[in-house]
């Protein structure tokens, strides 16, 4: 057998067909150097006087060879970061299918509102007076996540998904302790949990128990019930679960958990699959992050930062933590200490949270009302059901019956195919589609896991579909060295991300000098 056809082929060898270039370049598609590869020294795009004489006051700490930045002209300059930017692939830019991740459009009226001089130039240090309508948004966004949530009190401050995991659970820690029930350390989580869940509890000082998934996707609850006991803190579930399937059994889950004298940690990081229809306090939840930015817009991993308030129930609401806003006779202020009952649990970020983040929900939230965000649930929920019905017959879903927000399927449609859930991604890439996320979750062998969002239209969920389907048809018509060798069409083939992730080199160095090179 020709060996460049089979697995053993070098995966960045190109096919003996493909077309080489002069420059390098294919197409419209530079071959970018490095800005320190292009540079000249002495070349640059601005002209400024000559500095005045002064005397030099450094004592020797005077720089004594040049900085090394690159000399680029002005075109230069706006040619490279450009053609950088063309190279991302970017919810703006096609249908960005990675689950768990809630890539959905990002309105441009949140980035307008996000940039109006009157939020994006305050400072935190201002006086209160002058930031009032600031602490107005604030109070208004804790409105409506707690009127969303059904939950009495709501922490902006965290940072994101995981530092709001880390908030609710020393808020648990801290209710334990004022019962006097140090002992209770041990927390139930579902053996389908987001990563940040187990590594959470542990962070904070918990033991972690896993409980096993029924062949329904869905928490063991007689596995789950089993686990209870005097040592049990809390539980730590995520619903919709990383499945993409609503847990059923949740009340029953929360009754047995609270008689047992736990506390339900709820990861809300899914909310955008249930938002408007259901409330979490319905649920008897105590505590549940929201991630801001993977429900109310702003894709996750969109390179800005990301915001994680945490809802609260009756018995968690003391512990919130500082600073929050209040409304008194005197307008809005920030409570930054103790006050009344509340035992706060002191400050987890520098200042109040990530204001542009707060703009970006809020706008949201009003631009689309409560009747639209309960729309943008269920057509969420509609997308990836469609793309469930359309992909069933050529694909494996992981588990019967309809799902939640993103379809999960797993490997066993490419069985003694050749192709693996890798393979299958790369050549989704030659097709023009962002891969979905794969092998995650865990508990699914080679999981290929779809969320497609509310914001894309039937015509390019039809599209993805045609791709998916053509290309579960072909690995099961025995084309496998072809998939082996995907992707074709990219400036990059195949890499060794493995390499890439464990020796990444960061640092441009200068080219040795050829003597030197030389011996
Ligand atoms: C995204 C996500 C998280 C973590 O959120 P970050 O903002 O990345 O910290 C936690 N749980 C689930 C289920 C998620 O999807």
């Amino acid at each position: 057998m020709d060996k460049s056809q089979g697995r053993t082929a070098r995966p960045d060898a190109a096919p003996a067909a493909e077309i080489v270039t002069a420059s390098g370049h294919r197409g419209l598609q530079t071959e970018e150097k490095l800005i320190f590869e292009q540079g000249e020294p002495g070349r640059t795009g601005v002209d400024l006087p000559a500095p005045p004489k002064v005397a030099d006051r450094l004592n020797g700490l005077k720089r004594q060879r040049p900085v090394g930045l690159p000399g680029l002209s002005e075109p230069q300059v706006i040619r490279h970061f450009t053609r950088l930017s063309q190279k991302n692939y970017a919810i703006d830019s096609g249908l960005y299918p990675l689950g768990s991740c809630t890539m959905k459009h990002n309105p441009r009226l949140n980035e307008k509102m996000a940039r109006l001089p009157g939020l994006a130039d305050i400072h935190p240090l201002q006086p209160v007076s002058t930031v009032q309508g600031a602490l107005e948004l604030m109070d208004r966004l804790a409105h409506w996540l707690k009127t969303l949530t059904g939950m009495p009190a709501v922490a902006l401050t965290p940072g994101a998904g995981a530092h709001g995991e880390f908030c609710g659970m020393v808020a648990i820690r801290a209710a334990l302790d004022a019962k006097g029930q140090q002992s209770r350390k041990r927390v139930l989580v579902p053996e389908s949990a987001h990563g940040t869940n187990p590594a959470t509890a542990a962070a904070c000082g918990f033991t972690v128990d896993a409980i096993p998934a029924d062949d329904r996707g869905r928490v063991d609850l007689a596995a789950f019930k089993a686990k209870l006991g005097p040592d049990v803190a809390a539980i730590m579930l995520t619903n919709p679960n990383t499945c993409g399937l609503f847990e059923p059994d949740i009340v029953t889950i929360a009754k047995a958990l609270h008689e047992a004298g736990g506390y339900f940690y709820c990861d809300g990081a899914n909310f955008n699959a249930i938002a408007g229809r259901v409330r979490p306090a319905d649920l008897g939840i105590d505590a549940m992050h929201i991630n801001l930015h993977k429900t109310f817009s702003t894709p996750h991993g969109g390179g800005g930062p990301g915001s994680g308030p945490v809802v609260f129930s009756e018995a968690l609401a003391p512990y919130v933590p500082l600073p929050y806003v209040v409304h008194g006779k005197d307008g809005f202020r920030l409570v930054e200490g103790r006050e009344g009952k509340a035992e706060p649990l002191g400050r987890l970020k520098t200042f109040h949270g990530q204001m542009g983040m707060f703009v970006r929900a809020l706008t949201y939230m009003l631009s689309h009302g409560a009747d639209g965000i309960r729309q943008a649930s269920e057509d969420a929920v509609l997308n990836a059901n469609y793309l469930l019905a359309r992909l069933k017959d050529v694909m494996s879903p992981a588990f019967d019956g309809p799902c939640m927000h993103e379809c999960l399927f797993d490997d066993s449609f490419l069985k003694d195919t050749g192709v693996s859930t890798l393979d299958f991604a790369k050549a989704l890439i030659d097709e023009g589609f962002h891969p979905m996320t794969m092998y995650f979750p865990l508990v699914v062998h080679g999981a290929l896991l779809i969320e497609p969002t509310e914001s894309e239209t039937r015509a390019s969920l039809d599209e993805f579909v045609g791709s998916l389907r053509s290309l579960a048809t072909r690995a099961k018509q025995g084309e496998a060295a072809s998939f082996h060798a995907a992707p074709r069409l990219t400036p990059r083939r195949r890499l060794d991300e493995t390499r890439a992730a464990r020796q990444p080199v960061l640092r441009w160095k200068p080219a040795a000098p050829t003597r030197q090179a030389a011996e």
